[in-house]
């Protein structure tokens, strides 16, 4: 394992979570909404998010910057980053499956739209966040700098930090006791645990 197979590990799992949500991405632009709390607020929160998991990472990958964070390079670390990096492609293509034309990358509710509980959704009611987290600590294995390795987890913490409330919320309203039964009998993001 060397920096170079490491960052290209890192790319090939970009493209991959691309393919993965390009479909789910095409198909929500016609999908109609029925009630929207995508507001600047969201905006933001999805830029900070895309810039931490995509646009810090990407810069490192292709120019090295910023050469003054860089830590050694491990290859344990990075062989193990390997692992979240699968597990979280995988569970990106389960959730977007599971989900479905449900799915939206703010804060939406469809028209007609339908509570998934099931599959994946059965143990944790935020298995997608979860994806984003398990991504973001392949980043932090994989990338050797400390700002590349570590702004996935700071800009992908921040948007769920002050999204996940407002998405409770919103299904709460949306689905009443349904989704307050579900959610005494699920976690957020690790199943059993938070
Ligand atoms: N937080 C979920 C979904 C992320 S996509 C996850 O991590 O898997 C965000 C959209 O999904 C929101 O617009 C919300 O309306 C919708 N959503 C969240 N939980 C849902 C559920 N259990 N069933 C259907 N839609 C859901």
């Amino acid at each position: 394992m060397t920096v170079a197979i490491a960052k290209a590990i890192w790319l090939a799992c970009v493209i991959a979570w691309w393919i993965i949500r390009y479909p789910h991405e095409r198909r929500a632009r016609t999908a109609a909404v029925a009630r929207s709390g995508r507001d600047a607020g969201e905006w933001i929160l999805l830029v900070v998010s895309l810039a931490g998991l995509g646009i810090v990472p990407m810069i490192f990958v292709f120019t090295g910057f910023p050469r003054i964070a860089d830590r050694a390079f491990m290859p344990a670390l990075a062989w193990a980053g390997i692992v979240p990096s699968l597990a979280s492609l995988w569970l990106f293509y389960w959730t977007h499956r599971e989900l479905g034309r449900n799915w939206s990358v703010s804060l939406e509710v469809r028209d007609q739209h339908r509570l998934v509980t099931s599959g994946v959704y059965r143990y944790v009611r935020h298995p997608m966040y979860s994806a984003f987290f398990l991504w973001a600590v392949a980043q932090g294995l994989l990338l050797p700098n400390w700002v590349a390795g570590l702004s996935g987890l700071i800009g992908f913490g921040i948007l769920f930090w002050f999204r996940v409330g407002r998405e409770e919320r919103l299904m709460l309203e949306t689905f009443g006791e349904e989704y307050r039964a579900y959610m005494a009998r699920t976690a957020r993001v690790v199943p059993w645990i938070y």
